[in-house]
């Protein structure tokens, strides 16, 4: 936990609440007004669901068990697109988690490296930086999540890596259970700001093994509906314990094809066809009520980083691709009240179509060749490694000691290979256009180095001095 909000939890808080003569008690005691003009917590929950077709989400998890609906009848959906980018996860988690598409981060492939995060630093980096006493969390299964949450400098203060689980729904299963506990946990601290990030899996992995029409596909939607559900129920109690309202987002990165291109293998997103580059955004802003059940005709993957910086009054970069959803002339604008909310999104998800046949042919090939060596690394050389230790633990003389032999063969030329594919994959990202534009921002200062600054705490009433020992040590 930042020091900011050690500070402030405990005896602190409630001198803070002594202070201004309101009764001080249980918490409980405190009605929802007084919490309410006195601590005003922005909570703001991120909903990750990876490769889910809004129009599967209508299909089969547009009714009352769903979580999906609920967060619906709640908020603004948009039918969105990533038309003109890859429909690939880690270049559209980088555009949903920094504010900027691949032309600006230069992600290409799933191969995680940490340098694009650099230029481009994460909304967990940049809440972290400029609002350290935001408790914020990631929740997801050990991976791409987890490592951006831990680098750069600036790291979320709760990494929850989901391990276990002898299948996808079952890793979901656990992810909505940390996230169910952890959003139960802010009641404890109910002053306390947080920024969670949650993810789900299972639909896109389903789509990978059976494809995006699939049964199996389906019921991956009808699942994280309703996991979803119950983390909706969660905030629903904290909401109701404390006063504080909150500000929910789901997003998806792409969509699927019906039938993947090689069933079992891999393919079944990253090209340009209307269900692959179909996504969604679901905007839940807390204490809107006005624009419950609305449509939004003009939101992006890329406003989901300013609209979350905005919530806890973080200034915004001056080079994103995006706006604040709450606040944005334009996007607030973009709202419409659909008298049929279903029909109204299918008509919008049908309007996308494939972009011009050159950028189709450049992101194909960059997709390609962005892919290769996530390939080589997930489907050849991990696997064989695998088999050979299998080998190797089974201590048969002779055999052994070639499997031995083997493996250090296939790690050492194995990871060569992928070396070169993923430096040829990102040389041809470049050619196509990825990560060509420049930050105009400077990156974010290392805690400690000679241009740290301090960062800016707004209209916090806090004694600037009582945390930054702690952040500059
Ligand atoms: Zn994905």
């Amino acid at each position: 936990m930042a020091p900011l909000n050690r500070f402030l939890c405990g005896a602190a808080v409630a001198g803070l609440i002594a202070g201004t003569g309101s009764v001080v008690g249980a918490q409980a005691g405190l009605s929802a007004l007084s919490a309410d003009w006195l601590l005003a917590a922005e909570h703001v929950l991120l909903i990750g669901t990876d490769g889910t077709n809004l129009d599967k989400i209508l299909e089969y998890a547009y009714n009352d068990d769903s979580g999906f609906k609920t967060l619906m009848d709640r908020g603004v959906t948009a039918a969105t697109s990533v038309i003109g980018h890859q429909a690939m996860s880690t270049p559209e988690w980088t555009t949903i988690l920094t504010g900027v598409w691949d032309d600006k981060h230069g992600v290409v492939s799933n191969l995680y490296r940490p340098e694009p995060y650099t230029a481009w630093p994460s909304v967990f980096n940049l809440i972290e930086y400029y609002k350290s006493e935001v408790d914020t969390t990631v929740v997801s299964p050990v991976g791409l999540f987890t490592e951006l949450g831990a680098i750069g400098g600036y790291p979320v203060d709760n990494i929850i890596g989901i391990t276990g689980g002898s299948n996808f729904a079952e890793v979901d299963a656990l992810v909505t259970d940390a996230t169910v506990a952890k959003i139960l946990a802010t009641m404890d601290n109910p002053d306390i700001s947080t920024f969670m990030f949650s993810y789900q899996s299972q639909v896109d992995n389903a789509g990978h093994t059976f494809g995006g029409g699939s049964q199996e596909y389906a019921q991956g939607v009808i699942n994280v509906g309703a996991n979803l559900q119950q983390i909706m129920t969660a905030v629903a109690q904290a909401e109701a314990a404390t006063g504080d309202r909150w500000t929910i987002i789901a997003v998806t990165d792409h969509g699927h094809m019906q039938t993947p291109t090689l069933p079992g293998f891999s393919f079944g997103h990253g090209f340009q066809s209307p269900n692959e580059t179909s996504s969604f955004v679901m905007f839940s802003l807390a204490g809107n009520e006005a624009q419950a059940g609305g449509q939004s005709l003009g939101y992006s993957l890329v406003d989901i980083t300013p609209t979350i910086l905005q919530a806890f009054g973080i200034p915004m970069r001056s080079d994103f691709d995006g706006a604040p959803m709450q606040t944005d002339p334009a996007l607030l604008n973009s709202v419409v009240m659909p008298v049929d909310l279903k029909q109204g999104l299918t008509d919008a998800i049908n309007s996308y179509g494939y972009p011009n046949i050159g950028t189709e042919i450049m992101l194909s090939l960059r997709s390609l060749a962005g892919g290769v060596g996530y390939v080589i690394q997930n489907y050849l050389v991990g696997p064989v490694d695998n088999y050979l230790q299998t080998l190797i633990d089974q201590d048969i003389f002779g055999i052994s000691l070639l499997a031995e032999g083997a493996q250090w063969v296939v790690r050492t030329v194995g990871g060569a290979v992928v070396d070169v594919t993923d430096q040829l994959g990102r040389a041809i990202g470049y050619l196509t256009g990825a990560g060509v534009i420049e930050p105009m921002d400077a990156p974010l200062p290392l805690p400690g180095s000679a241009e740290f600054s301090i960062p800016d705490f707004h209209a916090s009433d806090l004694p600037l001095a009582l945390d930054v020992d702690a952040l500059v040590g």
